[in-house]
Formats: structure tokens, sequence, C-alpha cells
């Protein structure tokens, strides 16, 4: 049961994110349903730093952070890559495996060497899955959690020049094909009623679900 009400068309939300890319993500899955989007960063809302060990204390850092300092409803999305063989690595830390500046090339070299160390070759020894989780935050402290999940298989050499990130390293279960290698409607595809293939896709569709009149 949630402790937000469900949003009707017409709602504003705060998207407490710094990354355009993103903000245009989300304004396409929100369109359908009327709510409108403003980010974190055209509000000139200081960015906090994730200092959670988990998705969910990250996605609420920066959820609450975003609603206390605008007074509206904030949403955010964290996720990441956690990979069996290495414990759940690199997890909460996926981005920043890729340094700084990002170079996911590195990033998904580093994720193959710590395998190789870890003697880990065949497929079963390879699992790994994608998380999204997303926190809506009312300003007076409530929020709500939503996660999303995508499993499979790690590849190498890497895959496909579609997507972004550790896409061309990642087989989804049920494809022989990378996400690097699948065009965006697929890996995003998502429709009322419907699971979803992607860890975000899969969030977002709970969210709908239980979060927005519709
Ligand atoms: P954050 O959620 O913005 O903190 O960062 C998540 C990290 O996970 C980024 O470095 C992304 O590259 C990576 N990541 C999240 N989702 C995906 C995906 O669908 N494909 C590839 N990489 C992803």
């Amino acid at each position: 049961m949630s402790t937000i009400p469900r949003l009707r068309p017409g709602d504003r939300l705060v998207l407490a994110t710094h990354n355009g890319g993103k903000l245009r993500e989300f304004q396409e899955l929100f369109e359908p349903y009327g709510l409108q989007l403003v980010s974190a960063a055209q509000l000139d809302l200081p960015e906090p730093d994730e200092t959670g060990t988990t998705f969910e204390e990250n996605a609420r850092i920066k959820a609450h952070a975003a609603a206390k300092a605008s007074g509206m409803l904030a949403l955010s999305d964290d996720s990441g890559l956690c990979v069996e063989a290495l414990g759940g690595d690199p997890g909460v830390y996926t981005a920043d495996w890729a340094g700084v500046p990002r170079d996911f090339n590195h990033a998904m070299k580093r994720v193959e060497d710590a395998l190789q160390a870890a003697n880990a070759t065949s497929p079963g020894q390879r699992r790994a899955f994608f998380n999204a989780t997303l926190c809506l935050a009312h300003p007076d402290g409530r929020d709500v959690i939503y996660n999303g999940r995508c499993d499979g298989t790690l590849v190498w050499p890497p895959r496909g020049d579609q997507g972004h990130g550790y896409d061309p390293v990642f087989m989804p279960d049920g494809y022989d094909i990378t996400f690097g290698e699948m065009a965006p409607e697929v890996k995003h595809s998502w429709s009322p009623g419907q699971e979803g293939l992607s860890h975000r896709a899969r969030s977002f569709a709970k969210f709908v679900e239980n979060q927005i009149d519709h």
C-alpha cells in the first residue's frame, strides 16, 4: 500500500537528476499520463553526494534532497550492474568503475578482468543483472520505492554500438543478442499491463501500476 496518494494528470514532479538524457527519457515515459516533469538541474537544486551503500539508499538520498529543496514531489532513479561472481559488484559503484571522465570501454574491461581473475569463463559463471530503483518522495518525508531487475549473462568481447554504458556486454535472458545490439525500442519496450524488458522499463511498469491514476 502506497504512502503517497496516486498521481493524476496535471501533477508536477521534480526529477532528481542533473542528467539531461535521463530527463528526456522520463519525460517520454510520463507524457501519456499527463504528468509534468522538471529536473533538479532546471530548478538549480544542489546535487547531493550519493553516500549510500544500496540502490534504495541512494535513490532515497536523491529524491528527498530534491523534494525538500523544491517543496514538490520528487522522483529519483538509481541503477547499476550486479555481477554474481563478483559478489554483486560493481553494484552502486557501477558509474564509478567508468572513472573520470567516464569511459565505459574501460569499465567493461574492468568487469571482464575481474571475471577472468575469478575464473568465470562459462556462461553459467557469468550471470549478472541490471537493477533500477525508483523513489518518489514527498517534501514531508514520506516515500515509496519501486525496483526493476533484468537478468542475463555477460559476454566478451563487447557486441553492438547501440545503447550506453555496459549495454554491449549484457545479454538479457531469452535473447541471443546484447543490449548493445538491440534497438532501443526493444530494450525499453513496455506497454500498460506488460512487464517490459529492461530494468528501467520494469521499475516504471510497477510505478505506473501502483502510483498513477490511469
Ligand atoms: P546512476 O543510476 O545514474 O547513478 O548510474 C547508473 C550506472 O549504471 C551508469 O553508469 C550506467 O552506465 C549504468 N547503467 C544503468 N542502466 C544501464 C543500462 O541499461 N545499460 C547499460 N548501463 C547501464
